[in-house]
């Protein structure tokens, strides 16, 4: 009784969150190409683009168990997840390094940041042990997974060594906007 009063509530949440609409949440991004600063909602499905000198924009964005499906599973470029606890002594510091990431990796790979304190789901479908916890996923698929903090280099080399593909693209310069 108390388990489906639970479960209907949840699925209460889920609906009123569906109800306000897809990629409500925004953040204001600056392009890497000419300093313009544009706003970009969690989730567009496709890659977002300057609207001054249309280059390709970090894309950057948050999700909790809500929208994860339609922010992360469905998106059009591979994501890499960056789930971290506001506590702890890495929490904070972590912010930076994945705007860095984001940036470098422009036009390839959709960062998603998921804070885990309010994704419990999230937590357990990827049995979250450590902050941060980084995964990398295509078409809604776990690709890899690296748990600790880590500087963006490091980031960078972990996301170029399970993405060949997608980093390839990115050495090109034909394909920096
Ligand atoms: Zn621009």
């Amino acid at each position: 009784m108390v388990d489906d009063r639970g479960r209907q509530e949840e699925t209460w949440h889920v609906t009123g969150e569906a109800r306000r609409g897809r990629g409500t949440r925004a953040r204001m991004l600056a392009c890497r190409l000419c300093g313009h600063r544009n706003r970009v909602l969690s989730g567009a499905l496709d890659l977002p683009r300057c609207r001054d000198c249309h280059g390709p924009l970090p894309w950057l964005v948050d999700a909790s168990d809500v929208d994860f499906a339609g922010v992360a599973d469905a998106a059009a470029l591979p994501v890499l997840v960056d789930l971290w606890a506001p506590v702890g002594p890495h929490g904070p510091r972590v912010i930076p390094v994945m705007e860095q990431v984001a940036g470098d990796l422009a036009g390839q790979v959709k960062v998603v940041k998921v804070n885990v304190e309010g994704a419990p789901r999230l937590s357990r479908r990827f049995s979250v042990q450590a902050s941060p916890t980084l995964l990398v996923m295509e078409g809604g698929r776990l690709v890899a997974c690296k748990c600790g903090p880590a500087p963006a280099y490091e980031i960078l080399g972990w996301v170029e060594q399970v993405l060949p593909r997608a980093v390839a693209q990115l050495a090109d310069p034909r394909n920096r906007g």
